[in-house]
Order: structure tokens, then sequence, then C-alpha cells
């Protein structure tokens, strides 16, 4: 009687050895489980790469897309990083370019920064021509990095009316149309508008700029003519646009005409190509009486956040390809 007591006493022990051991098991098996499944995730990955939990989980808030998480494991880590995210204009895939200008120019604000790398003013002008998308319509882009094709020429070309531009001025109907708007606006308001140049086409640019480059040489005829394909006035949506009294290219930018056009002309989808203080993102000095036809909506997006047509060019129509 005893000892069949004692068996029974003893394989309750055993059994509960067991349940204890599996339940410690299961507990600690778990646990790994997790940190192995942690390890696996952005955070820890990021955590990993140096940055603080606070920046990681910035870092993830951010991008949505594992492989822009997997290209920000694969530089060195940054904490500009964190900063340049913030930016409005901020292009993930200028991310190295933004970083390496920096390091250069340390001085130079973020917002800076990332204006200058987003209009590829980080690369010298010519350097590696980029072919403009001519099915960009109305919101082509030509600069000194962008270029038409010789062949190119913009569709619907119409002659301006006389009472508005001189002499066989043509630009496209939309710019034609917008700029009997505008020319009625400004008349109404005291001031007649009249363009002196419009399209002009591969050719011209080229006789243009040769001509210079013949007597003055390359660097001179650079600063003051772009080079064939690389003319705004290549597209026929750009107009070089003076007031009757007020027709100088050096005092133009005084003549209230000017300010009327600065305060008025994003509400017909014309934007100032040149701006003032602008050239180092456009890559032209200042052109008072050059405007530019891009739309209604792009030409409020300008005006309102005070960019360049380049900027706009990088951040809404590129980037979002
Ligand atoms: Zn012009």
């Amino acid at each position: 009687m005893a000892k069949r007591k004692k068996l029974k006493k003893n394989v309750l022990y055993y059994s509960l050895g067991i349940i204890i051991l599996l339940v410690l098991a299961i507990i600690f098996g778990t646990k790994t489980y997790k940190e192995y499944k942690y390890k696996q995730t952005y955070e820890y990955k990021l955590i990993e790469h140096g940055y603080s939990l606070e920046n990681a989980k910035e870092l993830l808030n951010y991008y949505k897309d594992n492989k822009q998480i997997e290209s920000i494991l694969n530089i060195p880590r940054n904490e500009a990083i964190l900063k340049l995210i913030q930016e409005k204009y901020y292009i993930h895939k200028n991310l190295e370019r933004y970083l390496s200008y920096l390091e250069k120019n340390k001085n130079k604000s973020l917002n800076d920064i990332i204006a200058i790398v987003n209009v590829n003013r980080d690369y010298e002008f010519y350097e590696n021509d980029i072919s403009t998308n001519s099915s960009d319509d109305t919101l082509l882009i030509v600069n000194k990095y962008y270029k038409l094709d010789e062949n190119f020429e913009p569709n619907n070309l119409v002659t301006i009316n006389n009472n508005y531009a001189y002499e066989n001025n043509k630009i496209t109907k939309d710019a034609n149309d917008a700029y009997v708007s505008m020319w009625n606006a400004a008349k109404n308001d005291g001031y007649k508008l009249i363009v002196n140049s419009s399209y002009r086409d591969y050719k011209e640019q080229e006789d243009v700029y040769n001509n210079i480059k013949m007597y003055k040489g390359e660097r001179e005829a650079d600063k003051v003519a772009a080079r064939p394909g690389h003319s705004e006035h290549q597209t026929g949506l750009a107009i070089d646009v003076f007031e009757i009294n007020n027709q100088l290219t050096g005092t133009f930018k005084n003549s209230p005409a000017y300010t009327w056009l600065k305060e008025n002309a994003h509400i017909y989808g014309y934007i100032e190509r040149y701006p003032e203080e602008k050239e180092y993102l456009t890559g032209y000095s200042f052109e008072s009486w050059h405007w530019r036809y891009v739309g209604l909506e792009a030409a409020k997006i300008i005006h309102e956040d005070n960019i360049t047509y380049d900027e706009y060019y990088a951040y809404y129509i590129e980037n979002k390809i």
C-alpha cells in the first residue's frame, strides 16, 4: 500500500516538473522568436546603423517604401537626412547629391541645397545634355541642362496680333489666348504691353549664338545667349514683353508695368522665368522682360511658393513620373 502511494507521488512530481519545463520552454522560445522577428525590422536595422530610436521612427514615418529605406541603410548614417526630409521640395532620388553638395557647402541653407540640386546646378552647364520631353506640352522645360531637338517645332503656332506685338511674332495658340487676356487686363489698369520677340527656331538660335561666339569666344557667348536647342524661345511658349513707354532691357525692371506683370501674370498662366536673385538656380541673369506661359495650375504654385520654373519642373513634373 505504502509503495503504491510513493509511486503515485513520484509520477505527480515528474509530471509537474515536465509541465514547468514546458512552460519555461514556451516562454523562452516566444521571447527568442520575438527578438528574432524584431531583428528583421527596419527599426532595428536603422538603430544598428547608428540612428537613435527616435530618428529611426522619424525615418520610418517618412519612408513608406522599403526600397527607399534600404537605400538609407546603404549610405553612412547622416543626421542631415532627418532635416532634409522635412523640406517641402525634398526628392529622395537626389539624396546622395544633396549630402555631397552639403558637405562642400556647409554655409548654405538646406532649402537652397535642395533647390540647387533639384535644378541640377551641382553639375556644370551643358555637361550632359538631357533631352527635353516634348510631350510635356505647355510644361516643356528648356534650360542649360535640358535641350530641345533640332527638329522640334511647337504645335499650333499662331501670329500675335499687331495690336499686341511687333510684326511676325509667333507663339502657341494657348499662350497667345492667355497673352491677349493679360494684355487687356493690363490695358484696363493703364499699361500697354508689347511683345518684341517670341518664337525662334533652332537655326535662328544657332545663328545668334555662333555669331557671338565667332567674335567673342564661347565663354562670352555662353554668358549672353543660349546654345542652340537650349533657348526657351524655341518652345513657342516664351515672350519678351515690354510696355509701350518702357522698352529698354535696362530700365523695364523699374517700370510699373513690370510690377503689374509680377503681381498679375500668373492669373493668365504666365510666369517670370529668370527672376532677380535667382540666377544661381536658373543659370540666367535677371531678365525682367522674359515671360513664359506654363498654364494656370503651374503658374499659381510658382507664384505662391516663389519658386523658379526649374524647381517646379523637378518636383511636380519629373519627380511624379
Ligand atoms: Zn527672352
